[in-house]
């Protein structure tokens, strides 16, 4: 596959003061790399011209795509189009028909168009206008022969519109992307370092390109190029080499893989959360349908409330700690009693940054997964009812990434105890 250079550049003073977070640039990167065309360089620019012309010249003479977000506006500051213009010497003119969507925008909501707003009229000479249908600002593509610029509002979600419903396909023909594939695995459990070492003699060949994605606690492996058989034979070796750490393929997520199961097997979930303090069910509630399988759940910060709300016993917390094997069962089975569910799951750590001894460090978690008898095979009865699996994991990082990874350990170990009874 023929080597494309990409280059965006993010424009807005907002953007280099830090109040803006670039995720223009977080959305375009992921999206480039899924068709092949990643970005190799990207400059953050401010409103002023000289500046902007400078990276503009940068990114006209090393790359092949050229992608500018921000500055198409209406207000002085916005002088992404002049620039570009003056740059490749095109006249600006009048566009009636952007003039006219303007003012029907504007009459829709009973306003008069600004004057101010002309200027979003003008467009290069040659350009070609890509419609905006969520904003005024319309984007503009040129194409110079041997390279290509784009030029997309700021507002990320007019941004991704555009992008999602016209850029994608027109440089996908343009660079002959049409058959370019992306496969990924989820990971789990295992660093980026070790996962690079238990991977290292599998050879990608020229075009195949090996992204390492990673999110706390996890790590996604993705392949992207044109050969689809020899992705799929990748694929099928990493699947071997690392089939207990894989939790999901693609467009998974472990929230989502959770909502399916439980949904389709008609099971109710009941959650304990001590360190990540409402964390599982945030993910859990934001697929749509979440009530299908979740009753609730207890954010069970304190002592107190580990025994007042789900029956932790005293004794069990004096002895053993609340970050323990013991106190994660009780939480587990306790969750499942209270909200009579057919699951119940726990999760107790220490977040850190303070709070850790010698004997339990910062980043120590213990979970746990309860299970209604009812729902096992064989007909062994307990005195409980139910039976639960406890597990322990010493996760690194910042008190954000220890309750990101614990929220995402639970899942996974909840999924793989579904898998157990024969759910999956
Ligand atoms: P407008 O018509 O709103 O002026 P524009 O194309 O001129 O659009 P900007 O003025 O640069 O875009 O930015 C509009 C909004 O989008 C601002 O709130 C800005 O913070 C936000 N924005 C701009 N660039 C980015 C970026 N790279 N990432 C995230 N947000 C951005
Ligand atoms: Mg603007």
């Amino acid at each position: 596959m023929e080597q494309v250079r990409t280059h965006v550049m993010c424009i807005g003073n907002e953007l280099l003061s830090g109040k803006t977070v670039n995720t223009n640039l977080s959305y375009l990167g992921q999206e480039l790399e899924k068709i092949g065309l990643p970005i190799v360089g990207s400059t953050v620019t401010s409103d002023e011209e000289e500046e902007l012309n400078l990276n503009l010249s940068f990114a006209f003479d090393t790359s092949d795509i050229i992608i500018t977000t921000g500055g198409l506006g209406p207000t002085a500051d916005d002088i992404t189009k002049k620039c570009v213009a003056d740059y490749l010497h095109k006249e600006l003119q009048f566009n009636d028909e952007i003039w006219e969507n303007i003012v029907a925008r504007f009459a829709r909501r009973g306003m008069v168009a600004p004057d101010t707003n002309r200027t979003q009229a003008y467009v290069p000479k040659d350009f070609t206008i890509l419609k905006n249908k969520l904003g005024t600002a319309p984007g503009l593509y040129y194409d110079l022969g041997d390279k290509v610029v784009v030029l997309l509002p700021g507002v990320p979600y007019e941004m991704k519109g555009l992008f999602e419903d016209i850029v994608k396909d027109l440089l996908k023909e343009r660079f002959n992307r049409n058959s370019v594939v992306s496969r990924s695995v989820h990971t789990i459990g295992v660093s980026e370092s070790k996962l690079a070492e238990i991977i290292a003699d599998i050879v990608t060949p020229n075009g195949i390109s090996l992204a390492f994605l990673p999110q706390p606690g996890r790590v996604t492996l993705r392949l992207t190029g044109t050969d689809v058989e020899r992705i799929e034979e990748i694929i099928s070796e990493f699947k071997r080499r690392l089939s207990d750490s894989i939790w999901g393929e693609d467009d998974e997520t472990l929230p989502l893989i959770i909502h399916r199961l439980l949904s389709e097997h008609k099971l109710s979930l009941a959650v304990a959360e001590s360190c990540t303090g409402g964390l599982v069910q945030e993910k859990l509630v934001s697929i749509p349908g979440a009530s299908n399988y979740l009753k609730g759940g207890i954010v069970s910060y304190s002592d107190e409330a580990k025994r007042e709300q789900l029956g932790v016993r005293a004794s069990t917390l004096e002895k053993y700690g609340a970050v323990s094997k013991e106190a994660a069962k009780e939480m587990a089975e306790g969750v499942l009693k209270k909200f009579n569910a057919d699951i119940g799951v726990s999760v107790t750590g220490i977040a850190g940054p303070d709070g850790g001894t010698e004997e339990k460090p910062v980043g120590t978690v213990w979970f746990g997964v309860s299970i209604n008898e009812r729902l096992f095979a064989d007909e062994k009865e307990t005195e409980e009812g139910t039976r639960t699996h406890t597990e322990t994991r010493f996760l690194i990082g910042s008190r954000y990434t220890i309750r990101e990874s614990s929220a995402h350990v639970l899942l996974n170990l909840l999924r793989i105890q579904l898998k157990n009874i024969g759910i999956l």
